[in-house]
């Protein structure tokens, strides 16, 4: 039988609990929110493209978050949209997701990583492998730790000399409107379902180096995360440290995911910040760590925090849909001749050039193949 103070302080822990829900676990059910998001949309996606391999015009919508995974297509929709001000029609919802990524680093930190980028989730379970075969974190020496992470923002910086200075408007028009662009998202779907050897290994060894190395991909490769890191200076939120009423008991740093001395700072600058609040949760001085606008000003409640990374999605996916600008103009006919003409050349993507095609012509068979779908019966 449990002793009485034992089941004291366990009811005690349950009303604490209760009364100060954990921070964590509003971010899991955000996480996981976003997650089960992505399957349904990776579930309705794979049986639209099936129907379309099948021969038959899709019952199925084609679900427009699928953009969300061609950064770079949206990285050129953004430029597009700058130096045009047209809304591209081809995949405007990819650019709509993009545009609140952004603007959750600008308002909120990296918070896109650990709320709602899926990769985030799935590298804190292979966090949790690394720590089970380790038995501790292993932190990588600073020696080898800084010259990894500048490897992001190299690939960053590839991106944004070969799109943002490169690609003048015709060249950003021609891509946009290409066969290839009008694809990206099915090329994108055969690339893990009809997986080559090659790219299967390069996963394999990414995988196995994320469970050597605490958030490898996160850490020293994602160029999405770079660029959020990069915007999240512009940050007002930020975790500030209350120095009168801190202990220096370190949890705060020992459990940080990327090794930021919380400690030592009186509000953490820095680009590897995911917001998670990790530190924050497990702080045991009541009010001495937490993430506001100001040294104790504007101080934002975990559950405040949880819905503002909510809304900015679901607002942005609804001023999409009202404005028009969600639901490619690509027709179901259209996607038809694409996966029956998919294997030819023009097509393909070789090492960053699109292959030649005529525009004008191009477009006017689109709008013929839209045409012959709407009038029948
Ligand atoms: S400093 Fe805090 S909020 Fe930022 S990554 Fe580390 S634990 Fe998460
Ligand atoms: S966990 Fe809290 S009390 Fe301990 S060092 Fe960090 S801020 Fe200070």
């Amino acid at each position: 039988m449990m002793p009485r103070d034992d089941k004291m302080s366990a009811a005690e822990s349950i009303v604490k609990k209760l009364k100060q829900p954990d921070i964590q676990l509003y971010r899991k059910i955000v996480q996981y929110l976003f997650l089960a998001t992505v399957v349904i949309i990776g579930i309705k996606f794979t049986i639209f493209i099936n129907q379309l391999e099948s021969g038959m015009v899709p019952t199925v919508t084609r679900p427009p978050g699928i953009e969300a995974f061609l950064p770079i297509s949206s990285l050129i929709s953004l430029k597009y949209w700058l130096v045009s001000g047209i809304l591209n029609p081809i995949h405007p919802a990819g650019l709509i997701i993009f545009l609140m990524a952004l603007a959750t680093a600008v308002l909120l930190k990296r918070g896109f990583c650990s709320w709602v980028c899926p990769f985030g989730l799935l590298t804190e379970y292979l966090n949790r492998l690394h720590k089970l075969i380790f038995r501790r974190n292993v932190k990588v020496t600073p020696w080898l730790d800084y010259p990894l992470r500048s490897l992001k923002y190299l690939l960053l910086a590839f991106f944004f000399w070969a799109i943002v200075l490169k690609m003048n408007a015709a060249a950003l028009d021609y891509f946009i409107y290409s066969p290839y662009n009008m694809v990206a998202d099915i090329k994108m779907l055969y690339f893990f379902s009809d997986i080559t050897p090659f790219a299967f290994w390069v996963l394999a060894v990414l995988m196995v180096l994320s469970i050597l190395i605490r958030n490898f991909w996160c850490r020293y490769l994602c160029p999405y995360g770079a660029l959020l890191g990069v915007l999240s200076f512009l940050s007002i939120l930020k975790v500030h440290r209350n120095e009168t009423t801190c202990t220096n008991c370190q949890k705060c740093s020992r459990n940080c995911p990327v090794d930021i001395n919380v400690h030592k700072t009186t509000g953490v600058i820095s680009d590897e910040c995911h917001a998670c609040l990790q530190c924050v949760a497990v702080c045991p001085e009541k009010d001495t760590l937490y993430i506001s606008a100001a040294r104790r000003k504007g101080v934002v409640k975990p559950l405040a925090y949880a819905i503002m990374v909510c809304l900015l999605f679901v607002g942005g996916s609804l001023v999409g849909r009202l404005t028009g600008n969600w639901q490619t103009a690509i027709s179901n006919n259209e996607y038809l001749f694409h996966v029956k003409n998919l294997d030819t050349p023009f097509y393909q993507h070789n090492r960053g050039q699109t292959p030649a095609y005529n525009k004008e012509a191009w477009l006017r068979m689109m709008q013929k193949i839209r045409e012959s779908g709407d009038k029948r019966p």
